[in-house]
């Protein structure tokens, strides 16, 4: 899939409770750390050409860095470390994993399929590619969906929370925080 799509799905569906860049940084980091490396390496020396890289010119650290970090078995591990000690972290970072698994059925022999299981085994799943027209349409159409629903739902929950607390305002002025009505003050019941 590409790396925008990557980072929209990861943010839309890890990025709770106002995490969504973070959970979009977690979403494109798999790639960002190989292709988005050698984009940036290749750039700063001017040899840079947009595109699908060709695969005889790809250096040897960039297959090293990709079976690396697009291990299940490498992120799932990264993440019980972040879940025991950084819990609040643990969350945005599913999206890593989450990219792991959106690479698994779009990329095919071809062109770098997923080392889901690195290292433990070199298995790879023979999917389709991800840059076919119709995927391109069927996952951006996806998004557009998801991104109005969650927008929409969180309009409404704030609509909601705003008239709950209107209506505790109205009817339960303690609750509402202001101060004790004077008949209940302590000094009138001392008196
Ligand atoms: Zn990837």
């Amino acid at each position: 899939m590409d790396i925008l799509a990557h980072g929209l799905w990861g943010g839309l569906a890890a990025g709770w409770k106002r995490r969504f860049a973070l959970a979009f940084l977690f979403g494109i980091a798999p790639d960002m750390c190989s292709f988005g490396a050698l984009a940036v390496i290749r750039f700063v020396q001017g040899t840079f050409e947009p595109g699908k890289p060709s695969i005889h010119t790809l250096p040897d650290w960039l297959y090293v860095s990709y079976n690396f970090s697009h291990s299940l078995i490498v992120i799932g591990a990264l993440w019980l470390v972040l879940w025991f000690f950084a819990r609040s972290t643990s969350i945005p970072f599913l999206a890593w994993p989450l990219h792991i698994l959106c690479d698994i059925p779009t990329h095919s022999q071809a062109f770098f399929p997923t080392p889901f299981l690195f290292p433990l085994s070199s298995y790879t799943f023979d999917g389709f590619s991800w840059g076919q027209r119709w995927f391109m349409i069927t996952n951006y159409t996806g998004l557009l969906i998801v991104a109005v629903a969650w927008v929409v739902y969180r309009h409404r929950r704030r609509q909601a929370n705003g008239l709950h607390s209107k209506k505790i305002m109205l009817t339960d002025p303690l609750a509402a925080g202001k101060t004790q009505p004077e008949s209940f003050s302590s000094s009138n019941i001392s008196a």
